[in-house]
């Protein structure tokens, strides 16, 4: 019984609550010391220095050299005061996770045996690391394989792990986007500019909006000594086998249920090196699923609170480490038991400190939330597609269309209290020049939105994007994503939609309509248009699936279906009109999602291949020899009557592991030839489809064989973790 899987058990047997240095103030005492904030560039930088950072924060100007030079000189002398020795470029490449190349402060002079640190506003604004190994879709040929870092001042620097840490985006010599950040940034200007125009109808001193961002992080957390135990976790993220448990989630006994020892001294573990780099968590609960949970932080700008995921997700894999666990990020670890995502929680707030989500207290501020939240689901209507895009992946692929998270088509949910709302601006809104009395009626019943609706929408789980009181909640991305893409994608189309609002509104008043006729008549056009988008009902009943076919609602197919939303010529437009994306860029981002794709079904189908060549039926054709020797046994101590009777179940089980071994063992060769014909393929779209339609079903029929192997296998020499074991340990 030595099998690396009761190694792990014993080690867990053994397992403390790992102690945790906790500071000795408060949190508002330590918060954000690693992070080069404005009051430490307040400290270090000089006046003009600091004003023209903030400048550039706030409305986007550039940094002339002189000043980066000055910029560089005070951060350099707040890192080595908090003893950091290196610095680099952050970055979000493609690869979905984030990029650095560490560079000593120090530089020796020669001469005398001694050095400096160096630091100069060159190496603060740029770098150049040879980029020729991350993903590009083909835009950078690799012997030009230069690509190169920008310094993003609007996300402050920080101290991680003695480096000096500088936000940057990451670009193509040729200029094209190599990253996530890149066009988050395009897109939320664009977002910017259009909904200032709108706001202007409004409020004069609305000069600037950003977009907000509040992403809830799911996770599993599995020991370390059974992750190790589990290839599968190691290579894929997730379990390829693995027979259920008897019991997992069907009791709801772990949802907000009391914190595990040593999950939660993991939690504050992380939250004191996330509040210490000025990360705002704020929520942490037990979530559906046996072993998983979540994290939320308060909401902040978006292109910050995607630096803020990503920082932190990096950052919960290595404390998890202290604590003897794996956190999993992936979409679905687990069969059959709730998958993990990534709520994005999206609203808009004016410089003059309005929630454009939120309705306000009187009928001109519930007009402008009302054209707000319209050409929001306008925008869903129109880009839905490129939305549900955005967010697809292998990972994902096994959540979207489950019964447990939202499904593949792209709706909006209101809540019965607003919809009415719509439903009379609908009703009583003409293209007719409208009487006094008509504008105050439908003012007044406007002006009657209660200020927080939180308490009146009724929560609707099963919608993909839900409003939730004073903002939307798009409900689809995955634990793993860049929160960025699909927020680039939503910024873009709410853009779009308010660009093309105001135009119409423009052209009405240049007509001679009065301003708040003419808002009213194309706020009304809006709801109709977009009506079909709206659904309040069950996200996951067949029933929603046929309406949504009747009214005209895409819904892909998995991941490569939805993907195909990137050719098509309306998403294109939308990009590159906005000059977020060429159409280069956008093809570039459709080829590399694809290849993705392939190479994780590619590497799934492998790791299935080996495990069950090597651990499964080696261990499977044992407890079978087991079976045989025992037959045997019989056969010599009974009676061939009593033998014929006594044998005849256990000689079944001899047959019926012959079966399924001889299944796998063919369905592997199979699956093999299927990736090989695929791999020939040179076509990246082609190969991609070949592989979910013809390799990844294998993935599903050899497991099969294999958990029910599980089930009727010896327990004491089954070798990997079983499931009750990977969700109930902690
Ligand atoms: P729930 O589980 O009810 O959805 P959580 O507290 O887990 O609520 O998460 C709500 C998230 O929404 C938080 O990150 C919160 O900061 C965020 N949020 C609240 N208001 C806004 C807003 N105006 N814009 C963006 N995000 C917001
Ligand atoms: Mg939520």
């Amino acid at each position: 019984m030595s099998t690396i899987r009761f190694k792990a058990l014993e080690q867990l047997m053994n397992r403390q609550a790992v102690k945790v240095e906790m500071p000795d103030k408060k949190t508002s005492e330590y918060y954000a010391e690693n992070v080069f904030d404005k009051s430490k560039m307040k400290e270090f930088l000089s006046r003009e220095a600091y004003e023209c950072v903030i400048d550039s924060i706030e409305n986007g100007t550039r940094i002339p050299r002189r000043i980066a030079d000055q910029v560089a000189s005070g951060m350099k002398a707040w890192a080595l005061g908090k003893g950091a020795t290196h610095y680099t470029h952050w970055f979000h490449p493609l690869t979905g996770s984030t990029a650095e190349k560490h560079d000593a402060f120090f530089e020796p002079n020669f001469d005398s045996a001694t050095g400096i640190e160096a630091f100069d506003g060159g190496k603060l604004a740029q770098q150049e690391p040879d980029a020729s190994s991350f993903p590009s879709g083909g835009l950078r040929n690799t012997f030009e394989a230069r690509g190169y870092t920008a310094w993003d001042p609007s996300s402050p620097a920080f101290i991680l792990e003695k480096t000096l840490c500088i936000p940057t985006i990451f670009i193509s010599y040729t200029g094209e986007a190599l990253d996530f950040k890149t066009p988050l940034l395009k897109a939320t200007s664009a977002l910017n500019d259009a909904a200032v125009g709108v706001c202007q109808y409004f409020d004069k001193d609305v000069t600037k909006v950003v977009t907000t961002l509040g992403w809830e992080q799911e996770y599993f957390l599995v020991d370390s000594a059974l992750f190790l135990a589990r290839p599968d976790l190691q290579l894929t993220g997730r379990t390829l086998m693995g027979h259920a448990s008897a019991k997992d989630q069907q009791l709801d006994d772990h949802y907000f249920g009391t914190i595990p020892s040593r999950v939660s001294a993991f939690m504050r573990d992380f939250e004191v090196e996330a509040y210490r780099l000025g990360i705002p968590v704020k929520t942490r609960h037990n979530e559906v699923a046996p072993n998983q949970f979540e994290c939320a932080p308060v909401f902040e700008e978006a292109n910050l609170a995607v630096d803020h995921n990503m920082l932190l997700m990096d950052l919960m894999k290595k404390v998890a480490r202290r604590h003897n666990f794996n956190v999993l990020f992936h979409e679905k670890p687990f069969k059959g038991i709730s998958g993990s995502g990534k709520h994005n929680n999206f609203s808009m707030a004016t410089n003059t400190g309005v929630n454009l989500l939120s309705p306000g207290k009187n009928p001109k501020s519930n007009m402008q939330f009302l054209v707000f939240l319209a050409c929001t689901i306008s925008a869903v209507y129109e880009y839905g597609d490129l939305l549900r895009a955005s967010i697809a992946t292998a990972g994902n692929e096994h959540r979207l269309g489950a019964t447990e998270a939202p499904p593949s088509i792209m709706s909006v949910f209101l809540g019965s209290y607003l919809s009415g709302i719509l439903d009379d601006i609908e009703q009583r809104v003409s293209d007719k020049k409208m009487t006094p009395d008509e504008k105050t009626d439908i003012k007044l019943g406007i002006g009657r939105i209660p200020e927080i609706l939180l308490d009146n929408t009724d929560r609707n789980r099963t919608s993909p994007f839900a409003f939730t009181g004073n903002r939307f909640e798009f409900r689809s991305a995955g634990a793993s994503a860049n929160c960025a893409a699909p927020m680039t994608f939503l910024c873009l189309g709410v853009a779009d939609q308010l660009r093309k609002f105001k135009q119409k509104v423009d052209a009405k008043i240049d007509a001679g309509v009065k301003k708040d006729e003419a808002i009213f008549q194309e706020l009304k056009e809006l709801i109709v248009y977009s009506k079909p988008v709206r659904f309040d009902g069950n996200g996951y009943s067949r029933e929603w699936e046929k309406e949504a076919e009747r009214r005209g609602l895409s819904n892909p197919k998995g991941a490569i279906a939805a993907l195909e939303a990137f050719r098509d010529p309306k998403n294109i437009d939308l990009c590159t009109s906005a000059k977020v994306f060429t159409e280069r860029e956008i093809e570039a981002r459709h080829e590399i999602r694809v290849e993705n794709y392939t190479k994780k079904i590619q590497i799934e189908s492998r790791v299935l291949g080996d495990l069950a060549t090597n651990h499964i039926i080696p261990t499977v054709y044992k407890y079978q020899n087991q079976l045989i020797e025992n037959v045997r046994g019989l056969k010599e101590v009974l009676s061939e009557a009593d033998f014929n009777e006594v044998a005849e179940l256990q000689l079944e089980t001899i047959k019926d592991i012959s079966k399924r071994i001889t299944a796998i063992k063919s369905m592997v060769t199979e699956m093999t030839e299927a990736r090989k014909h695929a791999n020939a393929i040179a076509d990246i779209f082609e190969k991609a489809r070949a592989y979910s339609d013809n390799v990844k079903p294998y993935l599903d029929s050899i497991r099969e064989h294999i958990d029910h192997l599980e089930m009727i296998s010896d327990n004491e020499i089954w070798p990997l973790p079983k499931y009750r074991e990977l969700l109930f340990s902690h």
